[in-house]
């Protein structure tokens, strides 16, 4: 069986490829309950601090700024998962012993390999230190 998927580049077992990513951070306000400790005083008993806990269960706390992280990962193929007419391409992180994460692609990021998040998969490693050193200046 032959499988044509048409990619920006060649996808290749056993090479390496380049992922810089674009990780959002949120950087919330310091809880003005409990100093970011987790725990208060409630009548001289500790307990969990009320406002974090709201917070870990979906109250949405003060986002005082967002930042973005670049990073320059180093994947290889994992996995081709083809469902009727749904082809996704799985890399697997390389970076180093501890990396342990996976990454799809679906069939709407070939053209560019470029995911919803502004993750981008790069062939030649030159071209993944270029984009990195790009987003940089910004
Ligand atoms: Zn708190």
């Amino acid at each position: 069986m032959v499988i044509e998927i048409n990619t920006k580049f060649p996808i290749e077992w056993n090479k390496t490829y380049y992922l810089v990513t674009n990780e959002k951070i949120e950087i919330y306000k310091k809880c003005d309950v409990c100093n970011d400790t987790g725990l208060t005083n409630i009548e001289d008993e500790k307990s969990y601090c009320p406002k974090c806990v709201v917070d870990f269960f979906g109250y949405n706390p003060d986002i005082i700024d967002i930042k973005i992280k670049n990073e320059l990962l180093k994947f290889c193929l994992y996995n081709i998962s083809i469902e009727e007419n749904d082809i996704r391409l799985i890399f697997k992180d390389i970076t180093n012993e501890h990396s342990y994460s996976f990454f799809t692609f679906y069939k709407e990021d070939f053209n560019t390999m470029i995911n919803n998040d502004g993750y981008q998969l790069f062939y030649n490693y030159n071209d993944a230190v270029e984009k990195i050193n790009e987003l940089a200046k910004k």
